[in-house]
């Protein structure tokens, strides 16, 4: 099947020109002014953009976590996804403590396969340490799951400062890359004592017990780590100006550091934490907490500059009554938010329409920059002959309005409630096939499990 994507403007990391798209089968076969090819089916795309289809590399689906499970798993976050543009995920593989690296992998097939809509990928979590899983690390490159993940925070999940070293010396080894959730755990297990001696119980008092300064600090520590042993790392859900501050002194000093931020730290800020009402305020706890507003213009500014490389949504849903089981204590409520559906619409809006970033600025942290960053580029991330037909035809003068009840994840409130966005996602094809249509996501969609190779950004 031969698709002709006629009259549209073609957006890449580095221009934007009008151009048609022939699409053959799942690629695509030409790039062109004026394209004169037979094709089965011809869409006009007069006053559209196209953008490659938008990669998000951070997100939880089906995840069991805080006494309970996500409220999206593979099938309802990968259709919200696609909706929103996003044609392919990378989600956080975590094997249980004493599980193997392939035990984890295994589980995470388990959840997506024949269930995910949207192609995918996972990360690999370590949060363990012995010769078995540094072995593994080694097979799971071969295998084509290339990233990991690590924390400096949650006991469960945080790995020892030595085991740390010696599993970013084996990333080095192996040509992997980790991606590092940073903040002090032990000055924030402090504050946390704290506020509950003095009985300061509401959710207030997450961002207070998470202030900027830990974010900061776990960034540069973990970046001098990576400085012994001379390798990249990747902070993800970066969310403070004093965090960025650490990485320009990294990179300052000669290291490669790569930095993703999510939509709410550049859309929202703290004051929805001293909303009167529990729930109102529940509904944003998410860790590293939601910032100031001059961390967000510190964001705009720094993804203008190329500061920072990606976005991803960090998409880790829970219901309103999820939420609830921290009604007595802020440490209790399930920490997330719902985002996959949602983030193109928002950088568009709050960035391009905005005039804070170009479109190419939104091409590259969305589709080119995490291709690249996560070993899947030429075949994703750009609208070129020979990659994957993965493309979204953005209509910018069809606003809308981002609403829980129109929504597709599966959660019963948005973030974002009531957002007017400028322009709307007008069809998104998956590999060829015509996903999303107005809104609404193609029966038959079906996701492939992509095998990634080393980071080439
Ligand atoms: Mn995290
Ligand atoms: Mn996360």
């Amino acid at each position: 099947m031969k698709i002709l994507l006629k009259g549209g403007t073609v957006v890449s990391g580095q221009g934007t020109a009008a151009a048609d798209v022939l699409v053959d089968g799942e690629t695509i076969a030409a790039v062109g002014a004026d394209l004169d090819a037979a094709a089965d089916k011809v869409v006009d795309c007069t006053g559209k953009l196209l953008f490659p289809g938008f990669i998000d590399g951070h997100t939880h689906f089906d995840l069991e976590v805080a006494n309970t499970i996500t409220a999206d798993d593979f099938a309802t976050g990968s259709r919200a996804a696609l909706r929103g543009g996003t044609t392919m995920v990378v989600d956080f593989s975590a094997p249980d403590k004493g599980d193997t690296l392939h035990d984890g992998l295994r589980r995470w097939h388990e959840k997506a396969d024949g269930k995910c809509v949207c192609d995918y990928s996972f990360h690999m979590t370590v949060d363990d340490w012995n010769e078995g899983i540094s072995r593994e690390i080694g097979e799971m490159v071969e295998e084509g799951i290339p990233t990991f993940k690590m924390y400096t925070i949650y006991p469960a999940m945080m790995l020892p400062e030595k085991e740390m070293f010696f599993a970013l010396q084996r990333m080095k080894e192996v040509g992997g890359l980790t991606g590092i959730h940073c903040e002090n755990c032990g000055v924030i297990s402090a504050l946390i004592e704290e506020a509950k001696a003095a009985g300061k119980m509401s959710p207030a008092s997450h961002p207070r017990t998470r202030p900027n300064q830990l974010e900061a600090e776990a960034v540069s520590h973990v970046l001098r780590m990576a400085e012994v042993v001379d390798t990249p790392v990747i902070i993800v859900h970066l969310s403070t100006k004093e965090a960025l501050d650490e990485v320009r002194a990294a990179r300052a000093r000669g290291q490669t550091v790569y930095v993703e931020t999510c939509p709410h730290y550049l859309l929202l800020d703290d004051s929805v934490y001293d909303a009167p009402e529990f729930i109102e305020a529940a509904k944003y706890i998410c860790s590293p907490p939601l910032r100031t507003v001059a961390d967000q213009e510190a964001l705009w500014l720094a993804l203008a500059s190329g500061e920072i490389q990606t976005v991803a949504t960090d998409h880790c849903s829970f219901t309103l009554e999820q939420k609830r089981m921290g009604q007595s204590d802020f440490t209790k409520i399930p920490g997330g938010m719902p985002g996959v559906e949602s983030r193109g619409v928002l950088l568009y809006t709050a960035g391009v329409a905005a005039g804070r970033i170009t479109l190419e600025d939104m091409c590259r942290v969305l589709s080119e920059n995490p291709a690249k960053l996560y070993g899947c580029w030429p075949r994703k991330g750009v609208i070129a002959p020979g990659s994957d037909a993965d493309i979204v035809v953005y209509d910018p003068d069809k606003d809308s309005v981002i609403t829980a009840a129109d929504q597709l994840q599966n959660v019963d409130y948005n973030p974002y409630e009531g957002y007017q966005t400028k322009g709307s996602i007008a069809q998104v094809y998956l590999r060829g096939q015509l996903a999303v249509e107005n809104g609404a996501v193609q029966e038959g969609c079906s996701g492939a499990f992509i095998r990634r190779g080393p980071c080439t950004l």
